[in-house]
Order: C-alpha cells, then sequence, then structure tokens
C-alpha cells in the first residue's frame, strides 16, 4: 500500500491532487482544518481523512501521529495548503507587515512544519516524495522579465512566500540527497480556485497534474526541481 497525505484537500487543487492519486489506487489522506469540510470531501473522494491545520503544530504532531498508527509509514507528502491575501493597494509599499505574517505563516512555516513532523514516517518509505505546491510568482527570472506575463503581479507577500518555499524545497533535498526522498516544487499554473476568486484560465484538475507527477516520480526522477507540466520553471 502506498500512503499519501495531501494538506489542504477538501477543495481546490489539493482535493484533485488527492483524487487523482486515488485514482492511482494510493490512500490519499485528505489534510484539512476543518473538520466538516475535509470529513466530506474524504467521503466524496472515498479517503481517509486527518485534521491538520499547517498554522497549529499541536495538530500536525496529532496527524502525524495518526498516521503512523493507521499506517506505520507515508510515502508521499504534498504541502499543498496555501493562502493568498488580496489587498486593495497591493503595492509592496502598502503592504502591511501583518499581511507578511499572514501569509508566512501558512505558506511558508506551515511547510517546514508539516515537512518536520512527517519527515520520520517518510525515512520508512522506500521512495519518499516530497512536493511543495510553489507557483510562477515565485520565480525572480519571470518576475524580472519586463516583457513577461508576471512584471504586473507584484504581489509582494505571496510572491516572496513562494521564492521561499522555493529555497526551503532545495535546502529539504540537499538535506535529503544521499535518503530515497526526494524533494521538488511544483507549479500548477493559474487555475480557477477559490484563491483566486476562479480567475484562473486552468482546471483545478490539470493544475493538480504537475503534483501527481513528482509525487510519483521514479528513483531516476529529479530532486530539488521545480517543475510544471511542460518542463522546469526558472528560479
Ligand atoms: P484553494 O482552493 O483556496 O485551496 C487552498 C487549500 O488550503 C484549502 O483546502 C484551504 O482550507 C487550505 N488551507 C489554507 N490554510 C490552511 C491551514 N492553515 N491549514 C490547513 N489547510 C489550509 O487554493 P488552490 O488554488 O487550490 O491552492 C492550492 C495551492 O496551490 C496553494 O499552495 C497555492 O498557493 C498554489 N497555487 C495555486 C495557483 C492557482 O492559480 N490557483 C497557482 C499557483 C500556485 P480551507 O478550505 O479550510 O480554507
Amino acid at each position: 500500500m502506498t500512503t499519501a497525505l495531501i494538506t489542504g484537500a477538501n477543495k481546490g487543487i489539493g482535493y484533485e491532487i488527492a483524487r487523482r492519486l486515488g485514482e492511482l489506487g494510493i490512500t490519499a489522506i485528505v489534510g484539512a482544518r476543518d473538520e466538516e469540510r475535509g470529513r466530506a470531501a474524504a467521503e466524496r473522494l472515498g479517503q481517509p481523512y486527518v485534521r491538520l491545520d499547517v498554522t497549529d503544530e499541536e495538530s500536525v504532531r496529532a496527524a502525524a501521529k495518526h498516521i503512523e498508527q493507521e499506517y506505520g509509514v507515508l510515502d508521499i507528502l504534498v504541502n499543498n495548503a496555501g493562502i493568498m491575501i488580496w489587498q486593495a493597494d497591493p503595492r509592496p509599499s502598502a503592504t502591511p507587515v501583518e499581511v507578511f505574517r499572514q501569509v508566512y505563516e501558512v505558506n511558508v512555516f506551515g511547510v517546514v512544519t508539516v515537512t518536520n513532523a512527517m519527515l520520520p514516517l517518510l525515512r520508512r518509505s522506500p521512495a519518499g516524495r516530497i512536493v511543495n505546491m510553489s507557483s510562477e510568482l515565485g520565480s525572480l527570472s519571470l518576475a524580472m522579465d519586463p516583457d513577461g506575463p508576471y512584471w504586473p503581479n507584484n504581489y509582494i507577500a505571496y510572491n516572496s512566500a513562494k521564492s521561499a518555499l522555493n529555497m526551503i524545497t532545495v535546502s529539504y533535498a540537499k538535506e535529503l540527497w544521499d535518503t530515497p526522498i526526494k524533494v521538488n516544487a511544483a507549479n500548477p499554473g493559474y487555475c480557477a480556485t477559490d484563491l483566486n476568486g476562479h480567475t484562473g484560465h486552468r482546471t483545478p484538475a490539470q493544475g493538480a497534474a504537475i503534483a501527481v507527477k513528482l509525487a510519483t516520480i521514479g528513483e531516476d526522477g529529479p530532486s530539488g526541481a521545480s517543475l510544471q507540466d511542460d518542463g522546469p520553471v526558472p528560479w
């Protein structure tokens, strides 16, 4: 049996990742902070649920204990949970530090909390995989291309959190280089979800595909990479 934990899997791209992994015969544990929404999603998917708020260390520790008791091992961790805070004035100079704190709590510190809690279980897997849901908005190279589509999207808190997540991905990949565990960042592209008021031009299922690919990548696959459907995302 292959076991996966997907954070923020009650809706959006995370839900689709859980659905697709389930279709591949993988036990896709739906991690969600709200019990009602989480259980409802897990029921629809026919998958197990675990309560997990990535900003609450106690709930993350309890989730790891639950997974250990139920399965003894974790093969795949998808750090998918993420938030964006939309501001009337999105200029960096008009962004309160509180916005950074809230975004970083989930998109950065939450990933570290969950990864560290699940790592002992991932180490028991013959082929552990960690996938971090990043974004093209975290790419410094794309951000600085004045002719590219990302130049106007100067959302300092969200974008810098995803840049940090990219370095976090690389840092764990290096620590785990001599183990079977691979750590990669996935860029789903611009998908229509609650995160962006459903303005994205891709479906959540399309966004899930690259995460599923990296979650199930073979021994010869990359570690410390940032990928989207058509190849690497520039750092
Ligand atoms: P979404 O539909 O808003 O889903 C976000 C998920 O994260 C929800 O399940 C949400 O739970 C959960 N979440 C938020 N805070 C949490 C916390 N503290 N603990 C546990 N779960 C929490 O957004 P999405 O578009 O699917 O985004 C999924 C990931 O893809 C995010 O990391 C996002 O940054 C990334 N991404 C999205 C796009 C895009 O175009 N949509 C593009 C690039 C990257 P609740 O239902 O309880 O709020």
